[in-house]
């Protein structure tokens, strides 16, 4: 077996704003020969075990992973975190409170939203965000299913992006909280699509707060920005993983076109994964 099979490390699934169940997953790594993925969903790891079991005798390998938000001033900050086990109880307490916390805040962006003059209706958005993970995406779909916007797009650019009259901001946690809470369940933390956030001035605080990885590879890290972030990555001690960041239809089905990840990731981050659980 050599290192250079492809791999995608940053997936999103039903359980958190992506439209791909657990099969749609497997079914599309399976036809890009993919020999690993690691599901990443938004503040959840409800999707881990389902797409495991989809994965069974295909030959794909299934890292759990999750994809959670920082903040620093005004930066959302994304770090994934993978190699977690799924069952380790501080994660899962602080998944519940995220959990809750996206409630609350769709509830509010409802409230918002009907006070600029859209009666948008709360039980839509908890029906197309399922068991998992609520977010804006359920509700730009609850606006759309009602047609009281044209199409998903307008919803961000009038009503819930950044400086919409009904956005309401996540519940983040300091950068050195997310790490914490990762290395605790027993993972890597990795700064994800780093150029969105344009704050490399900040890594070498990340690395002293145990940050061990960096998304070099990402669709929206064109030539140029991923050689950099390699650099970086090489500088810094860092392992170098990435991956299509697919939410399903909406974002493209994953898709290695671009992005060229090879299991020579995966086989960094369980090494670093399982040579801190031998040190403890
Ligand atoms: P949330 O985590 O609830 O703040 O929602 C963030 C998600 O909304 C991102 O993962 C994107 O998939 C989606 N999103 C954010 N901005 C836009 C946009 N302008 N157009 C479409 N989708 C967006
Ligand atoms: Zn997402
Ligand atoms: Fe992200
Ligand atoms: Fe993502």
């Amino acid at each position: 077996m050599t290192d250079n099979r492809r791999v995608d490390l940053h997936l999103h699934t039903v359980y958190s704003d992506g439209d791909l169940t657990p099969e749609a997953l497997v079914t599309q790594a399976v036809a890009l020969d993919l020999a690993a993925v690691a599901v990443t969903d938004h503040d959840t790891v409800m999707g881990v075990e389902p797409v495991r079991l989809a994965a069974e005798g295909t030959g794909v390998e299934v890292i759990p992973g999750v994809e959670l938000s920082a903040s620093r001033g005004l930066s959302d900050i994304h770090i994934l975190g993978y190699c977690i086990d799924p069952t380790d109880p501080s994660l899962l307490r602080a998944l519940e409170l995220f959990r809750q916390k996206r409630y609350e805040r769709a509830l509010e962006m409802v409230r918002r939203l009907r006070q600029v003059g859209l009666p948008v209706r709360m039980d839509l958005v908890l029906g197309f965000a399922g068991d998992g993970s609520i977010g804006r995406p359920h509700v730009a779909r609850a606006l759309l299913e009602q047609r009281l916007i044209r199409d998903f797009e307008e919803a961000f650019l009038k009503y819930i992006g950044y400086n919409g009259p009904a956005y309401v901001p996540k519940h983040r946690l300091e950068p050195s909280e997310v790490f914490d809470l990762i290395r605790g369940a027993g993972g890597v933390a990795a700064l994800a699509h780093a150029a969105t956030l344009r704050r490399d001035e900040l890594i070498p605080e990340f690395v002293a707060q145990g940050m061990q990885a960096i998304e070099v590879w990402h669709p929206r890290h064109e030539d140029g920005v991923w050689e950099h972030y390699r650099h970086l990555a090489e500088e810094y001690g860092l392992i170098m993983t990435g991956g299509s960041d697919s939410h399903g239809r909406r974002t493209g089905l994953p898709n290695f076109s671009e992005v060229e990840v090879t299991y020579a990731s995966v086989r960094a981050l369980k090494r670093a994964a399982g040579m801190r659980s031998e040190g403890r």
